[in-house]
């Protein structure tokens, strides 16, 4: 990647462009920029040979406002003090953009979980809980599973919370399995909401969907999910990648089927003979509709210069640079920001923990069709504020969006003596 790109920095350039047509006092964008708090914190666990390794974690809790923090735990070696705020403040403006009463929050541990047993995951998770122990709660914040986490250690966290708090408490944490209290659809929610917004974005720029080409990087949970389903919306899937490499056929593809090759195979090289083709080609094919849901930083300016598809619905968190954006808005490329197109995942997340709450539990059915009104609401407020202030991009308006309704529930709450 030719750009270096710090994740804290781009989100404030991003509230810096929205907060220049918002009626915010510029002492309350700058509350805005920062987190309210950073928790970091050493963690050391007994490895199974008996010897002793410490940790770095944290949990950035960025804005309250509007409700509890909400964010993942991820587990990576990149994990990192600025990495964690700027998540933060992500989910912060993206519950706020899908209207759904939550603030923003994001955690992590810096390690590579490959190299580690589940024994010492589990303790080191446990031993994270412990920590976390204090600032969660239904009520305060609630985690849930991101890059190499998921339903295990959602179990074990929640789990570690109801021991040491003597109490049943499943609202204290979402992505858990569903006999631990999980909700029907959440697996399918993030590529649901990437479609979904697709489908309006085509429907406000007058394009048809039906035959249109449409080619997805990365086969990983989001974006699988959103090849099947823009398929059965009478798309079709003309190329897909994963980390192993592309495939691409021109006539499109079957996505289930090549989903069941990269489960036989571990990739979807090789599917039924489909010429093999880059990473980098995935991007920059002729097609009308690219989904990146992949890695942050995907497409920096000099590959989306070669970038050719008409729309973009990011399913990934982050996949375009900053540059890469003002190349693409430059090319008027309609680019549905991450924020709305995949907050999907965070939506059903709220359903869950609101079924939690009620101890009373949807049906898919039910999960999908409140799915569908929370994204087609915020897709229809942020093309009414991109159209008032005449904006340059669509990110822009989803953030003028959420900032303006983050911005009114911190005055509506009058200040402390
Ligand atoms: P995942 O681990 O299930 O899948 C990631 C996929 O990307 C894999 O197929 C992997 O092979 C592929 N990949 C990795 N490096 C690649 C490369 N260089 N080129 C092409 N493909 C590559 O992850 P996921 O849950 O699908 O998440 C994908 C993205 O969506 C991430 O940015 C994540 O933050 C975002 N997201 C996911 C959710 C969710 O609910 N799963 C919610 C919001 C955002």
């Amino acid at each position: 990647m030719s750009e270096d790109v710090n994740p804290f920095e781009s989100l404030q350039s991003q509230i810096d462009d929205a907060a220049a047509v918002l009626d915010v006092g510029d002492d309350v964008i700058e509350r805005l920029k920062h987190p309210e708090r950073v928790l970091e914190t050493n963690l050391t666990i007994e490895r199974d040979d008996g010897t002793l390794e410490r940790f770095t974690a944290f949990r950035s809790q960025f804005n309250g406002d509007r409700g509890p923090y909400k964010g993942g735990i991820r587990y990576h070696p990149g994990v990192s003090r600025d990495e964690v705020k700027a998540l933060s403040g992500w989910m912060t403006y993206k519950t706020a953009i899908v209207d759904i009463p939550l603030g923003g929050g994001k955690g992590g541990i810096v390690l590579d979980p490959d190299d580690y047993s589940e024994a010492e995951l589990e303790r080191l998770t446990r031993s994270f809980a412990r920590e976390l122990r204090p600032l969660i709660g239904e009520d305060r914040d609630i985690p849930a599973p991101d890059v190499n986490t998921g339903q295990r250690e959602m179990n074990w966290i929640k789990d570690t919370y109801e021991s040491l708090e003597n109490t049943t408490e499943p609202g204290v944490i979402t992505g858990k399995a569903l006999d631990s209290g999980g909700s029907e659809g959440r697996v399918e929610a993030t590529g649901r909401s990437t479609v979904i917004a697709a489908r309006e974005a085509f429907d406000y720029l007058d394009k048809d969907l039906e035959g249109a080409t449409v080619a997805v990087q990365g086969y990983g949970n989001a974006g699988w999910i959103a090849a099947k389903l823009i398929d059965e919306m009478g798309a079709t899937v003309v190329a897909a990648s994963d980390s192993s490499g592309g495939i691409y056929d021109p006539d499109g593809f079957d996505p289930v089927a090549a989903k069941d090759h990269k489960n036989e195979t571990g990739s979807v090289v090789g599917f039924e003979g489909r010429k093999e083709i880059t990473n980098e080609d995935v991007l920059t094919l002729d097609v009308d509709l690219l989904i990146p849901a992949a890695l942050e930083n995907a497409i920096d300016a000099d590959l989306a210069e070669d970038v050719e598809a008409d729309v973009i619905s990011e399913a990934a968190n982050g996949p375009l640079t900053p540059k890469a954006d003002e190349v693409l808005e430059g090319k008027d490329v309609f680019v549905i920001p991450d924020i709305l197109a995949n907050a999907g995942g965070v939506t059903v997340s709220y359903f869950e923990w609101v079924q939690n709450r009620q101890r009373f539990y949807w049906s898919e059915e039910r999960v999908n069709e409140e799915l569908e009104t929370v994204i087609v609401d915020a897709f229809d407020a942020l093309v009414d504020t991109y159209e008032e202030h005449d904006l340059e991009n669509p990110r822009t308006a989803a953030y003028v969006v959420a900032i303006q309704r983050v911005a009114d529930a911190f005055a509506e709450a009058g200040s402390w003596p």
